[in-house]
């Protein structure tokens, strides 16, 4: 079976063709500036990437360029649309409505629609991808994969907020959490790699990239996670705050006079790692400014793994206990520096990292030693794989 995978942002739209029997990627891209002028970059496996620079007033536009593309006779890999059998969707906001993945129909897309107050700027963009797919390849299946979805069954001590009830009955301000397709993906990896499947487990999985988030996983089942009613909350990000004190809001909106949304976006844009370095949201630019001596770069570098490694002591309290621990997204994966400074906090947890092992990049690897109470992995994300793995199971 072949599964178009799309993920739809306001202005951008990336997409993977996966055949759900060998779990290969076929062809994977990315449409930008949508609505502005429109570029497609290509890459089919095993040819040459095309660029191209095409008018893309719309995501239906930008839909119909990909699937052009992809049964181009130069650089496609399909001979026809017949060729797709299903379709994807990563969906980010499901409210408390949608714990799993959904074969999508006109309830499901009021459903979601209904959702769009909770993630102003991405559900309704997933809305459109949704309709650009239908109204091109109207007889093809398809399936919502919610990035909430993974944390439904965290319990109402998790993500009640201290607020009056009522606002959590009226406005549904509750914790939803997010990245729940990877710590799905990850934290099945690795109850599987320490070999507790059907067995009482107690894992934590930090997703640390731009957007970062850690979960505690207790058997199998999402039970608290950082990120809160939005993105914003929690860790420390490339560009976002995580948690402040709320009062800081309006304190800054007086002393810049600005509004309160103006703060808010100060909060997710200029914040965060960048904001206290003054260097840089990637963690790259930031080691190699902290090793120039750039005193700034070093305190953001070390308020990350200071904030990362709070979260995982607060999780393996909240299991009471901890068999393993994953990293895992473009940090997580690849920044061993950073692996080793958050294990270093954890040290009164029994972990002892294996430095040779964690020296390793990019690949799915134990970086404890043998003695380490706590077992660590690095373990790669595959999101799309996870939404082409949703999307067969449903259809
Ligand atoms: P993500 O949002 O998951 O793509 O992660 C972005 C972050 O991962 C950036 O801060 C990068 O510095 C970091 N990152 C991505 N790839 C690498 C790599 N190959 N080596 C070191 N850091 C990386």
């Amino acid at each position: 079976m072949n599964v178009f995978v799309v993920n739809c942002g306001s202005s951008s739209l990336k997409y993977q063709l996966i055949d759900s029997e060998t779990e290969e990627v076929i062809a994977k891209g990315l449409c930008e500036r949508i609505g502005i002028d429109g570029r497609l970059t290509h890459k089919p496996t095993g040819k040459d990437t095309v660029v191209r620079e095409c008018d893309m007033p719309d995501h239906k536009s930008a839909v119909s360029y990909v699937l052009e593309a992809l049964t181009d006779e130069q650089f496609g890999v399909i001979k026809d649309l017949s060729s797709i059998d299903a379709v994807g969707h990563r969906i980010v906001h499901g409210g408390e409505r949608f714990a799993n993945s959904v074969v999508i129909n006109d309830e499901v897309l009021a459903a979601i629609e209904e959702c769009n107050d909770l993630a102003p700027l991405h559900n309704p963009a997933n809305l459109i991808g949704i309709s650009a797919c239908k109204a091109l390849m109207p007889e093809v299946p398809m399936v919502a994969v919610f990035d909430t979805a993974f944390h439904q069954t965290m319990p109402q001590k998790a993500y009640l907020y201290g607020l009056p009830y009522e606002y959590y009955e009226q406005y549904k301000v509750r914790k939803y959490g997010f990245h729940g397709t990877s710590h799905s993906f990850v934290s099945k990896r690795l109850i599987e790699l320490i070999g507790k499947q059907d067995k009482e487990s107690k894992v934590i999985i930090c997703h640390l990239g731009n957007g970062s988030s850690v979960t505690a996983v207790k058997n199998g089942e999402s039970v608290d996670t950082s990120m809160g009613f939005t993105p914003l909350d929690g860790l420390i990000m490339g560009t976002r705050s995580g948690s402040i004190d709320p009062a800081v809001v309006q304190f800054l909106a007086d002393k810049l006079s600005c509004s309160l949304d103006e703060v808010i976006n100060i909060l997710n844009k200029k914040s965060g790692v960048e904001g206290i370095s003054g260097v840089s949201s990637d963690f790259r630019d930031l080691d190699k400014a902290s090793s120039e001596g750039n005193e700034r770069a070093a305190i953001a570098l070390d308020l990350f793994a200071y904030r990362v490694a709070q979260f995982v002591g607060s999780y393996a309290a909240s299991m009471n206990g901890v068999d393993a621990i994953a990293f895992t997204a473009g940090i997580g994966e690849n920044n061993s520096k950073m692996r080793k400074n958050i294990c270093e906090y954890l040290e009164y947890l029994g972990i002892n990292i294996d430095d040779k092992a964690n020296a390793t990049g990019g690949e799915e690897i134990k970086i404890s030693t043998a003695d380490s109470k706590v077992a660590v992995y690095v373990i790669p994300t595959n999101e799309e794989l996870a939404i082409a793995r949703e999307t067969v199971a449903l259809l």
